[in-house]
């Protein structure tokens, strides 16, 4: 008999992306790690890798289900609802899948500074509510070419939203924990000093607990009240109250947002401004791109059941 080595975790994996996973390993599949619980003893037994997708807590507990479990593939690069710690203690191997989606997110990130500033979510309303017709011109937008970016965390994903602005002839600034080698950009120790030097704050940091609340409401405040601050990162790593405040109460001018605390159920004080473009965490969600990551998904899982060196480690 042929056992079943694979569990398929995450209720978002598309048709598609499912059958080449089972394609390749006879798989079992949950919508996540809280129904890890209910397979079948005697399939726990046989899981030696979980293909993981999603944002719920993936940790120790649920590893503990799975005695011979050696590889947890995660299905995006940020792996900050796998406890990384707890796996290692398991000789558990965690894999992610990185670069492939970079251009995605930074695309994205690009998106929603121009979607924030140029009002174009106002402008399409416009146009279909009949008012460019009754009214004429819409009111006026913000700038975007020219302007100062500041990226926090100058990461995969953080040098290409930098690289496209730079193609915007924007002056560019960033934040890491240590200078890199990129001429021509400014450093900038911490946040607070980023954010008071520039126009358009991007947050491209990792998610999880080192970064929670990286920016605060005094990094708002040095943002300003012309600043724009846009977040395809993690929902944790913005103060999302103190980001609430400052764009209710005009701390700063907007907000573009793929990312929030509590997905999909998002705060409700959101939906009420009308400076803000939001978008439902799709910052890698191309065909194209997703294709690539479950394929790269799968490489890892392929290389681990075959004894050879993984293609992108985490731990
Ligand atoms: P990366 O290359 O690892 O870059 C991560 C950045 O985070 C680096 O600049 C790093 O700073 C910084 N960082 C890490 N730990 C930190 C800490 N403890 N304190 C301060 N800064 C820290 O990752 P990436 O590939 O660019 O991806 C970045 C993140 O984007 C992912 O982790 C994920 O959360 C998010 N993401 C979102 C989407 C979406 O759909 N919206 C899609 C993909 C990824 P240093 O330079 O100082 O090391």
């Amino acid at each position: 008999m042929t056992d079943t080595t694979l569990l398929i975790a995450g209720a978002s994996f598309s048709p598609p992306e499912r059958e080449r996973l089972e394609g390749a390993y006879l798989s079992a599949y949950v919508n996540g790690p809280s129904e890890m619980a209910g397979v079948d003893e005697a399939t726990r037994q046989t899981i030696r890798a979980v293909a993981y997708k999603g944002h719920h807590p993936f940790g120790g507990a649920e590893m503990d289900l799975f005695p011979n479990l050696g590889v947890i593939a995660n299905y995006g690069v940020g792996y900050d609802a796998i406890d990384v710690m707890a796996a290692g203690e398991r000789s558990i191997r965690v894999t992610n899948t990185p670069d492939v989606l970079s251009d995605d997110v930074a695309d994205l990130a690009v998106g929603l500074i121009l979607a924030q500033s140029r009002s174009m979510v106002f402008g399409d309303h416009w146009v279909r509510s009949g008012q460019w017709a009754e009214k004429g011109e819409m009111p006026l937008n913000r700038q975007v070419s020219r302007k100062r970016a500041g990226i926090v965390g100058l990461g995969r994903i953080g040098r290409e939203i930098a690289d496209r602005l730079a193609a915007f002839k924007m002056e560019i600034h960033y934040h890491s924990r240590s200078e890199k080698d990129t001429p021509g950009w400014q450093w900038h120790a911490d946040p607070v000093s980023l954010a008071g030097a520039v126009d358009f704050l991007v947050v491209a940091l990792v998610g999880g607990p080192d970064t929670l609340n990286y920016i605060t409401a005094e990094a708002l405040r040095a943002l300003g009240p012309d600043g724009v601050i846009v977040n395809i990162s993690r929902g944790t790593t913005i103060d999302e109250t103190a980001l609430l405040d400052a764009l209710e109460d005009g701390t700063i001018a907007g907000a573009g947002l793929d990312v929030f605390l509590n997905e999909p159920k998002i705060n409700e004080r959101f939906s009420k401004l009308d400076n803000v473009v939001l978008q439902p965490h799709q910052g890698s969600g191309s065909v194209e791109t997703r294709h690539e990551m479950v394929l790269l998904q799968l490489a890892n899982i392929t290389a681990f059941m075959d004894g050879e060196a993984l293609k992108t480690p985490v731990n």
